[in-house]
């Protein structure tokens, strides 16, 4: 995190005063922000491989700040977890994504969507309720939705992840783990786990044409998914080159600039529309 004093957009750092008047004033801000509807949802298409058929857009959360523009989460969402707005701020994305998707699904009965659920949620033993709340305010089915969890929620407190896992999972909720290969979770904790896709990180995906051992380390991604009896999903994906070398290795589906970057709801359905066969 950078800490220049002089930009308000620091203000979640740790290591300054919590007190600090910039970090009070965003926090009442993002308080009403929430409560005013001023958060938007861009949503990224996951990329079936080869065939290219998209079943998935993962919803990713904007702010559209009055006088800042529109800002990406790394400015907000840390703040959120760091004060406990995260739960009213997860609430808000399960449902203004559950009831896009249901709009959706009218003309795509194959779509799902993906929503990002930060390391705190995950320990929260609260986290089902929430989401079964949302899918019945919404009247979404527990398959149309995919929680992407960070691989480092399950570094913190991998039981109680574990059991909130079990619970969705056994709802019908499909869970992704995010960002793998960033942490250290052993493949104990990995296949007792409910998952059903795993996400490369977008670190080792545009690494994979530097050489030989960056493309093994992806290739054995690949490989320890599939013997796990996960979907394989590559973020990142920037260039054609990376794409053919990650369908060689088999990945299931890619995601990145290459195809799309994030969109507004009215934007990607008009992308998926052009790019559907
Ligand atoms: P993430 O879940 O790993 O999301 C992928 C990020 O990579 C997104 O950034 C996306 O815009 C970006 N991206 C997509 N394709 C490419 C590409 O080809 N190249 C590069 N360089 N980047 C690409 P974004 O939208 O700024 O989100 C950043 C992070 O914020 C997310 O990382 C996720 O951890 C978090 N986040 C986003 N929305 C939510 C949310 O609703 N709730 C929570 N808890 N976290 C969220
Ligand atoms: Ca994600
Ligand atoms: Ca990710
Ligand atoms: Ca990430």
């Amino acid at each position: 995190v950078a800490k220049t004093s002089h930009s308000k957009l620091v203000c979640y750092d740790d290591e300054q005063n919590n007190y600090s008047p910039d970090r009070l004033a965003m926090i009442g801000q993002l308080r009403s922000a929430i409560d005013n509807d001023e958060l938007r949802l861009h949503y990224q298409p996951k990329v079936g491989q080869p065939d290219g058929h998209v079943t998935c857009v993962e919803a990713l959360v904007r702010w559209q700040h009055p006088d800042r523009g529109l800002l990406s989460p790394d400015k907000f969402v840390p703040l959120a977890e760091q004060t406990g707005l995260i739960d009213d701020l997860t609430r808000w994305v399960l449902t203004a994504a559950l009831r896009q998707l249901t709009v959706w699904r009218r003309a795509r009965p194959d779509l799902s969507v993906a929503v990002n659920i930060s390391e705190r949620s995950m320990n929260h033993l609260d986290l089902p309720q929430m989401v079964f709340d949302a899918m019945n305010d919404t009247g979404a089915e527990a398959s149309a939705l995919v929680l992407e969890i960070t691989e480092g929620a399950l570094v913190t407190d991998p039981e109680r992840a574990g059991v909130v896992m079990q619970h969705l999972a056994g709802a019908g909720v499909r869970l992704s783990l995010d960002d793998f290969g960033e942490g250290f979770t052993s493949l104990h904790t990995l296949s007792g786990l409910p998952l059903n896709e795993l996400k490369i990180d977008r670190i080792f995906v545009n690494d994979v044409l530097n050489g030989p051992n960056d493309a093994a380390i992806v290739r054995s991604v690949v490989e320890l998914g599939h013997n796990l009896n996960l979907q394989v999903v590559a973020e990142g994906v920037e260039t054609a080159e990376i794409l053919a070398l990650l369908n060689q290795m088999g990945v299931n589906a890619a995601q990145g600039y290459y195809f799309s970057p994030p969109l507004p709801a009215e934007e990607i359905m008009d992308w998926l529309a052009a790019s559907t066969p």
